[in-house]
């Protein structure tokens, strides 16, 4: 089969959950047994997100072979079940940096470099990459941002070249759009859906669907309005009403046959699709029957977007507990000496310290690690987490008056954390620091080992820091267990202590490989413990 191409691009406002709907498809389309990959392009200069404030930005979502990517990257592996790679986020500042560094290289000829044709030939080629490296059937490529963005420009140029390039039957506009609710005329408006289908058709593009965001269901005629003033069939108005867990959401466009219309439309002949473990786990999350409440303690906690990899992995396990997840943020920039926190943490079941850098906040992770271990309440630390829970064990068990992390203090007279030798050399920042996947070896008897049930496990990172090697020997003495370690023993991926229902930190971010299917060991002991401690 030659390789489909679809086009999912949004309008009218951002944050209509373009990536989750792209992620519905995916998993449509690969219940069907066809080969299906995502990718997302991100308009913006910057190479990649990696060097965004969280708040700019919210998660930066890491592949397995070490991309720092958009978050939607991870509701594409969550959704398809599956790991994706660099080549499934792209930029603009990747498409110019390499076009600018062919130009410097004289690959273009003598010839004048200009957006049309050698932006957008960079931009296909990367999308055309995708379907041709690994035989895949359909890729299907979000454009991130709205229609009428400038910057998107050169982004639905391509798109718009490829139907001419690959023909009708091969590619597929996909247009994600809002039907506000306008409570004084008690009326669903279709203005805004219809300027942003005019938007895209003045580019050139007519979308073949339309998925149409509403509070409520659409009724037909209001569908039937939106497909005279936009050109689309009716049957290919679909509605995208607001759904208590996004994980319905593939479910709900299936229940709208936008499968059976995708694969018409792309002359694709399959019958049934399997999406029974799907539906199942939805039935489950649905209807649990316990309740359990974790604290995430990070400074990030105003914007979600930053944990949101650690909420879902939280839900995938608390489902797989047959519990329903409750979070209590706490923002650890506010925990301060004179903080209750036996008061704060009263109806928790479990404690959890995500992953972050800088010093803002620090001071008070350590306290509520410090209270975890003490007051022997489940807790889980994520890197910059168990980074924590190091220097912790370090003041307060062995005694180290002012430990600390290099990164926080540098004149601390006991780095316990520290830089490797290798990051010291490096001085930009961009893309270099320890990440993607890693081996781990687990030492046999420990909690850690007991929750994998394995000796080897990889899971992905991303830090500069590391456990001192220099302090390995004096924090062990005092108990604290190192029970994950790199194959060659250097590097503490694992740290834990004995007498404890449940204290355990990793270096890595686990939570980029938790799936609905498939949630990650750890979150999915994490939450069995918290369920215990009541
Ligand atoms: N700031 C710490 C480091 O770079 C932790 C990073 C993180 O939590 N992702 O090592």
């Amino acid at each position: 089969m030659e390789t489909k191409y679809i086009f999912v691009t949004g309008g009218v406002v951002s944050s209509l959950g373009k990536g989750v709907a792209t992620a519905s498809i995916g998993l449509l389309l690969k219940s069907y047994g066809l080969r299906v990959t995502l990718q997302k392009i991100d308009p913006y200069i910057n190479v990649d997100p990696g060097t965004m404030n969280p708040y700019q930005h919210g998660e930066v979502f890491v592949t397995k072979d070490g991309a720092e990517c958009d978050l939607d990257l991870g509701h594409y592996e969550r959704f398809l079940n599956d790991s994706l790679a660099r080549d499934n986020n792209i930029t603009t500042g990747q498409i110019y940096y390499s076009v600018i560094s062919k130009e410097r290289r004289g690959e273009y000829l003598g010839k004048t470099v200009q957006v049309v044709p050698h932006i957008t030939d960079e931009i296909k080629s990367r999308i055309m990459k995708l379907g041709t490296t690994n035989n895949i059937d359909v890729v299907v490529t979000e454009i991130g941002g709205t229609v009428g963005d400038i910057e998107g420009q050169p982004f639905l140029e391509a798109a718009r070249q490829m139907r001419l390039d690959h023909g009708k039957q091969n590619t597929l506009y996909i247009h994600l759009t809002l039907v506000p609710f306008i409570k004084a005329a008690r009326e669903f408006k279709t203005k805004p859906t219809q300027h942003s289908v005019r938007e895209l058709r003045a580019i050139g593009i007519q979308p073949d669907v339309l998925l149409c965001r509403s509070d409520s269901w659409l009724t037909d005629d209001e569908r039937k309005k939106i497909s005279l003033f936009c050109n689309v069939p009716v049957e290919a108005v679909i509605d995208a009403v607001d759904v208590e867990c996004i994980y319905e959401i593939p479910l709900m466009f299936h229940r709208q046959k936008l499968d059976q219309m995708i694969l018409s439309n792309l002359g694709i002949d399959k019958k049934e699709p399997d999406l029974a473990e799907w539906e199942l786990f939805v039935q489950r999350a649905k209807s649990p029957n316990k309740v359990v409440e974790i604290a995430i303690c990070g400074k990030y906690v105003e914007l979600r977007d930053a944990y949101k990899s650690i909420m879902e992995a939280l839900y995938h396990a608390a489902v797989a507990n047959d519990a329903r997840l409750k979070v209590k943020w706490i923002d650890t920039d506010r925990i301060g000496d004179d903080v209750a926190l036996e008061n704060t943490f009263a109806y928790v079941n479990g404690i959890l310290v995500p992953g972050g850098f800088g010093m803002r906040g620090v001071e008070g992770k350590i306290r509520v690690v410090k209270y975890a271990r003490e007051r022997k309440k489940p807790f889980f630390g994520i890197c910059l987490g168990l980074q924590c829970m190091v220097i912790e064990y370090a003041r307060n068990v062995c005694g180290m008056k002012g430990a600390n992390s290099s990164e926080f203090d540098d004149a601390t007279p006991h780095p316990v954390i520290d830089l490797l030798p290798e990051q010291k050399k490096i001085k930009n920042l961009g893309g270099t620091m320890r990440l993607g996947d890693y081996p781990c070896r687990l030492e046999s008897k420990s909690l850690a080992r007991k929750i994998y049930t394995k000796e080897c496990i990889e899971e992905r990172h991303r830090h500069r820091y590391e456990v001192n090697p220099k302090y390995i020997k004096p924090l062990q003495e005092k108990g604290l267990v190192f029970s994950g370690k790199s194959p060659n023993g250097k590097l503490m991926e694992i740290a834990e202590i004995n007498n404890h229902p449940f204290f355990i930190g990793t270096q890595f971010h686990p939570e980029f490989t938790s799936r609905p299917l498939a949630p990650n060991p750890i979150f999915y002991r994490f939450i069995k413990a918290s369920l215990q401690n009541i």
